[in-house]
């Protein structure tokens, strides 16, 4: 059963930030890492070699979108979302609990999609595509999960908006714990019944808010339960890196060293990854990487301009680059920087080409992956505090 495994290289000295290896059937996942998403089995604009040449070690697509199209007998055909898209490497799955708590919170419902009901059964809803009804389930969930064939899946839970109620918050942990334990029945019962080389971690997830006892309750019931790793959910490593950083130091001081956690979403750019990194968190995925570049948002290097106040950020839509026969950056070493000048960028976005599109992903994607080897380098090395200081300076 060593098909999985997570080992820890080095430990910085002075904060929680550890380089490790996540073993899986598929692959070895460096960390710190970044898994960029796959929501729908595509990483929008690029094909997975693409997705590797950027640096990409992992993808993680969402199990609400594939579960309603193309659907579980199509993805079965191929023995998994991996196949399906050509994707050779590690892969992750979320359990539908976040796309499902979304819609709930929107008080969407109707044609369109929405929830019909959320109870202690599961969730009732409408797909957005044909309004057709299903109810997604903990098990259900696991064995969409089975059939999309990540090497990592996510327990099926309810979380929560960052501002939610005491009340609101109590009540969705409990029917979160509940959901995960009949998660981790599914699972196990699954798991018995595997081929050789295709074994899924089942990583259990932190919710609880803001609220310190709660989160503490819930990661000790995901200790206790025997969760191959460890998620971490909710608005609350959001985009804003201060209230990240905050929601993390109520459990920080128990999180495993033999166990991957895994941020869920994480936001708000290298400020959000260094608050996240420096206390033990192993991965992320985030949208707005991806979602950002095809509206022109481009992450600039500190060597760039690039800091806390821009938030690392820039649109390549601005004037200045209408003439800026350079590349966008000085530093990088992606191909859209070795082979296009921001001036040529500016064009394709304000002339809505699609080939801005792919150019800007490609950046974005790469930005964020040689970040997170600098970081894992720098943790190695022993001089994390100094790489910190010199981004975030
Ligand atoms: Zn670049």
């Amino acid at each position: 059963l060593n098909e999985f495994s997570f080992q820890i290289d080095k430990k910085d000295k002075l904060t929680k930030a550890r380089a490790g290896l996540i073993n899986t059937p598929n692959g070895v996942i460096k960390t710190p890492a970044f898994s960029p998403v796959g929501t729908k089995a595509s990483v929008k604009t690029l094909t997975p070699e693409e997705i590797k040449e950027v640096g990409s070690q992992v993808i993680l697509a969402n199990t609400y979108h594939l579960y309603l199209q193309p659907g579980t007998k199509v993805i079965d055909k191929f023995g998994g979302f991996a196949n399906f898209m050509g994707w050779k490497g590690p892969t992750i799955t979320d359990s539908g609990g976040y796309q499902v708590s979304f819609l709930w919170d929107k008080g969407k419902s109707g044609k369109n999609g929405g929830i019909l009901k959320i109870t202690d059964k599961g969730a009732l809803f409408l797909s957005h595509i044909d309004g057709s009804k299903h109810l997604l389930t903990p098990e259900k969930s696991i064995e969409v999960q089975n059939v999309l064939g990540a090497d990592i899946i996510m327990a099926f839970d309810q979380p929560l908006g960052i501002d939610d109620s005491k009340k609101k918050i109590k009540e969705a942990l409990k029917r979160t714990l509940l959901w995960e334990e009949r998660s981790f029945k599914k699972w196990k019962m699954l798991e018995e019944k595997r081929k050789e080389g295709s074994f899924q971690a089942l990583f259990g997830i932190v919710q609880g808010g803001e609220s310190k006892k709660l989160r503490r309750e819930s990661l000790e019931f995901i200790l206790k339960m025997g969760f191959p790793g460890i998620a971490i959910g909710g608005e609350t490593v959001g985009e804003n890196p201060k209230k990240t950083g905050k929601a993390l130091d109520t459990i920080v001081d128990i999180l495993p060293s033999d166990k991957p956690v895994h941020a869920l979403g994480l936001g708000g750019g290298p400020e959000g990854i260094f608050e996240a990194v420096k206390r033990g968190v192993d991965i992320f995925d985030n949208t707005s990487i991806t979602r950002m570049a095809r509206t022109g948002v481009l992450f600039i290097y500190p060597e760039d301009g690039g800091n806390r106040k821009n938030k690392f950020r820039t649109n390549i839509k601005k004037r200045k680059f209408k003439n800026k026969k350079n590349g966008l950056s000085g530093v990088c070493d992606c191909f859209s920087c070795k082979n296009f000048s921001a001036s040529y960028l500016n064009h394709l976005y304000s002339s809505k080409e699609l080939l801005g599109l792919r150019l800007g992903t490609i950046h974005n994607i790469f930005f964020i992956n040689s970040l997170m080897t600098q970081i894992r380098k720098s943790i190695i090395k022993g001089d994390f505090e100094s790489l910190e200081k010199l981004w975030l300076k």
